[in-house]
């Protein structure tokens, strides 16, 4: 069986790796690559294998940096089902159009300069009409149904509480009396999100394919974050400003209406108008209203309560059209506008900020993810001036970089998830992270848990199961009998040494650890 990172390597963006065994190809995810220009250049390229020859995709969820090719892969030859669940199917029919709109813009912009040089205009990677095409292969799937996609290869999906309908990939591929078991993370959300379940815990794997995103981040024990959120409104008004959060328009979006729909009911919440400026997140609201069953039990508890979508407020109002959105630009104070794209790339949280980030009266505040080369990341690095549509804008207003909003689990949380199997990977490949973070996480994965740890590189194949030659080969019974006497008087030298307690205690773990791997 063969592994290869077509994607996500040493970046958050573009997962996409490919799994070919005896009899089939697979794809997990089919990701759009954000940020940095030479990265988004990798979008327009042809694929790196033939996607007419893939049999299945399977989607961890529904985010364009995993899914946002798909309609690219379709139109290049691809005719099996893509597989995932009901919501990020769902998700997914709004999701892809609205990228497929985004790319038609894009080119549209770039081919006015081109005609004016006289050079060949661009094809959009895909239209909104090709995404709507490539929805009819989707076959959405159950959580914990154990599926058979060919004779030799099976799949389950299990809850990742990373965004509604997330998913983590247990795939089980059979070679002559072997069996061997590989778990893809996908991305995994925190421990106690609201709405989405906590990311599910796995048994074992004999090779897991990790995120890494927060790998060297622990997001700041924020408490209450509905109490944090009240407070930067407060002080927001207070000058007299506006508050922009620039949010995914799936998941991030409807936790924010989450924790201000609590601070409603429970009348803290300032006389102000809540805005949602994204006629995606509109949609989106609408379906995570109508799948109560994947809400978690706090939630869902709530909503059989009241009867009421956890995510509907009184002060909410919804910019559908283009001119309800540029009526916001005349707001001055005392809005909560919500905008996508999450990490201000794109859409209309630009003009937003346009309208906001150079008066000292307003806040932004950040609650997701802002991948390096982004414009949110230029402003939570502190920039003092940032260029939106050409012009360039002082950034005056104050700005919140809350991470505990984030969907991502942080570093303790990734531990938790690892260390919950019965029996730990005998490999492990941290993918989806920027390099900082993958590190952090590796040398944690191999110091706590004596995991073997690998940082595949774009492109790099790996054989599975690798050779492996058996220790009885290598070793007599006496070569064998020899190395547990050392192994035995190693564990006495140490001991030895006048080990302090906590060195006792450590090398105790660490000898569970490898039991475990055993
Ligand atoms: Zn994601």
């Amino acid at each position: 069986m063969k592994l290869t990172f077509y994607g996500a390597c040493k970046t958050v963006t573009g997962s996409c790796y490919l799994i070919e065994t005896e009899d089939i190809k697979i794809l997990v995810d089919c990701g759009m690559y954000q940020g940095p220009k030479e990265l988004k250049e990798r979008n327009y390229g042809e694929f790196l294998f033939n996607p007419a020859e893939i049999d299945y995709v399977v989607l961890t969820h529904a985010h364009i940096d995993h899914s946002g090719l798909l309609p690219k892969l379709m139109k290049k030859g691809f005719k099996g089902p893509i597989i995932t669940t009901k919501p990020t199917m769902e998700l997914c029919s709004i999701m892809l159009p609205d990228s497929g709109h985004i790319q038609e813009l894009e080119v549209e912009r770039k081919n006015r300069k081109l005609l004016r040089a006289g050079k060949e205009i661009l094809q959009p990677i895909y239209d909104h009409i090709d995404a709507g095409k490539v929805m009819l292969q989707f076959k959405g799937l159950d959580y914990e149904l154990l599926t058979e996609l060919s004779p030799t290869v099976s799949i389950r999906l299990r809850d990742a509480g990373h965004i509604l309908g997330s998913a983590i990939v247990e795939m089980w591929i059979k070679k002559d009396e072997e069996k061997i078991k590989i778990v893809f993370s996908g991305d995994l959300g925190n421990y106690n999100q609201p709405i989405v379940n906590d990311p599910t815990n796995i048994d074992y794997a004999d090779y897991l394919i990790m995120e890494s995103t927060y790998g060297n981040r622990i997001h700041e024990k924020i408490g209450d974050k509905k109490e944090i959120l009240l407070r930067i409104i407060e002080e927001t008004f207070e000058r007299g400003g506006n508050l922009i959060i620039p949010a995914f328009a799936v998941e991030r979006t409807q936790d924010i209406l989450y924790y201000l729909g609590i601070l409603e009911k429970e009348g803290k919440l300032p006389d102000c108008d809540i805005y949602i400026d994204s006629p995606l997140a509109i949609s989106a609201s609408e379906i995570f209203k109508s799948s109560v069953q994947y809400y978690d039990e706090e939630t869902r508890k709530a909503y059989e309560i009241s009867g009421q979508s956890p995510i509907i407020l009184q002060k909410l109002k919804m910019a559908r059209t283009q001119e309800e959105s540029m009526r916001l630009n005349e707001v001055r104070g005392h809005a909560i506008i919500i905008s996508a794209s999450g990490m201000c790339e794109a859409g209309r949280i630009k003009h937003h900020l346009k309208h906001n980030l150079w008066r000292p009266e307003s806040s932004v505040l950040f609650v997701g993810y802002q991948a390096e080369g982004t414009l949110g990341r230029q402003i939570i690095d502190g920039k003092k001036t940032v260029k939106i549509h050409g012009e360039e804008i002082a950034v005056k207003a104050k700005i919140y970089n809350i991470e505990g909003f984030s969907a991502h689990a942080d570093q303790p949380a990734l531990l938790k998830w690892v260390s919950s199997f019965n029996k730990l990977p005998r490999k492990v490949f941290l993918v989806h992270g920027e390099i900082e973070g993958i590190e952090k996480l590796k040398e944690l994965l191999e110091k706590t848990l004596a995991l073997d740890v690998i940082v595949p590189e774009w492109k790099q194949s790996f054989e599975l199961p690798e050779k492996q030659v058996s220790a009885s080969e290598k070793l007599t019974d006496r070569d064998l009998e020899l190395l547990y006497n050392t192994v035995l008087s190693k564990l006495n030298q140490i001991y030895k040494t006048n080990m302090e307690k906590n060195d006792l205690e450590l090398l105790y773990d660490k000898l569970k650890s490898i039991e475990k791997v055993i």
